[in-house]
């Protein structure tokens, strides 16, 4: 809050935008630590004039903003419901009336100055609000701005370093090397499965079989090898662990075409439960094998004796 309310009538104008999201990505940005969020607004004399979620204001009075400023940064954070589901996403009323977010980012768009980010895999492509069947039509921020240059930052979350040191970058005007999706190559240029911790695993061919294995996580649907993310490297919660390394599979969530791509022909909260199902039944079989193992082997001690017995009282 306070960080808001210093950095208010400063210098580059940001409006945040959140459309179909939970948020995770603001919660994201403002735990980040190098910069952290302080240091970034402080810094680059930033002026956030509107994030709905770490604003002040609220109802009409927040809305009021959105309906003269000028940003230099318009950055959207969530997905956009198009077509006739446009008002399943509403910002605000006017004369009553609710305003669409599809509608809100095009008047913004017209205004804005220097540019603009999409952050997370809703506001990049669509995300999981556009998983199957997409209910509500809804589309990543330059899929709703043809024509325009996005620069996206997808995750979900994103790191918040790739939040923060983008829009550092934009707002000193430079503009970040980007791949053909429009992600600066700088965070997304390395494939994650080449530098996980696991990986001498993986090259031995020992694959774990229950998540709090030690071995790599491909046969629990690792998708470390086909993600382009700095994860292993970078680490996240201030540098302390990353998923792999916390026994958590990949999930690919910082690719395109998260979550269904990786899915298919199953969604994705059934192939999750999918993979959980596969190692309970991985731990149910070796319970199984084990215990006839253990009977085999009191059945077999049985018999010897009861020979064993038989052949005395023949003997005596
Ligand atoms: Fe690759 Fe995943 Fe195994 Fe790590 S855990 S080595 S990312 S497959």
């Amino acid at each position: 809050m306070e960080v808001f309310a210093q950095a208010a009538d400063r210098g580059v104008k940001l409006v945040w935008l959140q459309g179909q999201s939970d948020s995770a990505c603001t919660v994201s940005l403002v735990q980040g630590y190098y910069p952290d969020i302080y240091d970034a607004v402080m810094k680059l004399n930033v002026n956030i004039a509107y994030q709905p979620t770490i604003m002040v204001p609220f109802g009409s009075e927040a809305f009021s903003v959105l309906e003269t400023v000028h940003p230099d940064v318009l950055v959207l954070e969530g997905s956009v419901p198009t077509g006739e589901m446009k008002y399943a996403c509403a910002i605000g009323e006017r004369n009553g009336k609710p305003v669409a977010l599809y509608d809100l980012i095009q008047e913004l768009a017209a205004r804005t100055k220097v540019g603009f980010v999409a952050v997370g895999a809703c506001a990049t492509h669509g995300g999981i609000p556009a998983g199957r069947p997409n209910p509500t039509n809804a589309k990543g921020l330059k899929d709703v701005l043809p024509g325009r240059t996005v620069i996206n930052i997808p995750g979900c979350p994103p790191q918040p370093a790739h939040m923060l040191l983008t829009l550092a970058s934009v707002i000193l005007g430079i503009m970040p090397e980007l791949d053909s999706q429009g992600r600066p190559k700088a965070f997304y240029g390395k494939l994650l499965h080449d530098e996980c911790p696991r990986r001498g695993y993986y090259n031995r061919g020992k694959f774990a079989k229950l998540f709090s294995d030690e071995e790599c996580l491909y046969e629990l649907g690792c998708r470390g090898p086909v993600t382009f993310a700095d994860c292993a490297s970078r680490k996240w919660n201030g540098g302390v662990n990353m998923c792999t390394t916390a026994g958590a599979p990949c999930i690919g969530c910082f690719e395109f075409g998260f979550p269904d791509k990786f899915d298919l022909p199953v969604g994705f909260y059934e192939s999750q439960r999918t993979l959980e199902l596969k190692a309970t039944k991985n731990f149910f079989d070796a319970l199984i094998i084990g215990t006839m193992a253990t009977a085999a082997g009191y059945v077999g001690v049985e018999l010897y004796g009861r020979r064993k017995r038989k052949k005395e009282e023949g003997g005596q």
